[in-house]
């Protein structure tokens, strides 16, 4: 199938996820999740009404960028170096993967020395798997806290990249302890913390996902196909 004909049956399997819970379906926004795939791609995705897009490495989003610049709007989904923030600085809207109180101590120097303030995600590792990125569950209160200091960050949300099971309902219960979480945060009231968005939920998973809050899906395969 072409990528706008899969765009708009993953709109309708979006849908009908909403339906089934009751949610509006414009509180569910759709990162096409474009890393390893050519800009002709995001283009051609872009020319069928998708205006949001992830990326997942500094560089390739760069040269993405530049073919591409604001006509999109970006976020940034990946594993991140901290010497790699200052060539995301400006151009990306959210980043999802900030899981430690120095890497935001560095997006919130780089976007100070340009009077602007990021918005990011914190990232969670809930299945304990050492392989993965993410910060404890233990640590978010003390990590939400130190980071809500930082005057030119702000936390919108909490994501996670469960582990993968064949089966989507055996992820279902990650995505109800994010969705928990970040409720219990936000009982917690601090200052500079507005956790109203859930990152969660891939091309195999995604409708669990939005049955259990998610307000962001990130979509790469369905939409583009697999990669290499
Ligand atoms: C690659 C990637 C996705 C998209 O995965 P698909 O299975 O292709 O939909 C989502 N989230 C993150 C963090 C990714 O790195």
């Amino acid at each position: 199938m072409s990528i706008p004909e899969n765009l708009q049956q993953i709109q309708e399997r979006v849908g009908k996820a909403c339906r089934r819970v009751r949610r509006d379906p414009a509180d569910v926004r759709l990162v096409a999740v474009s890393k390893t795939k050519p800009a002709t791609m995001i283009e051609a995705a872009r020319q069928a009404g998708q205006t949001l897009f992830g990326e997942s490495y500094a560089q390739e989003f760069n040269n993405k960028f530049n073919q591409l610049s604001d006509r999109v709007e970006w976020h940034f989904i990946g594993a991140l170096q901290s010497n790699k923030v200052k060539y995301l600085r400006g151009k990306v809207q959210l980043i999802h993967s900030v899981d430690r109180l120095s890497l935001a101590k560095e997006i919130d120097r780089q976007w100070g020395r340009i009077g602007r303030v990021a918005d990011i995600l914190l990232q969670l590792n809930l299945g304990d798997e050492t392989s993965k990125a993410g910060a404890d569950e233990k640590e978010l209160e003390t990590l939400l806290r130190q980071v809500a200091e930082l005057p030119n960050l702000k936390v919108r949300g909490l994501m996670a990249l469960p582990p993968y099971f064949e089966d989507p309902e055996q992820v279902r219960p990650y995505f109800r302890r994010l969705r928990e979480l970040a409720a219990q945060m936000r009982n917690c009231n601090i200052p500079n913390v507005a956790l109203q968005e859930l990152s969660m939920g891939m091309s195999h998973d995604f409708e669990v996902a939005i049955e259990e809050g998610a307000t962001l899906i990130r979509v790469g395969s369905a939409i583009f196909g697999e990669r290499c």
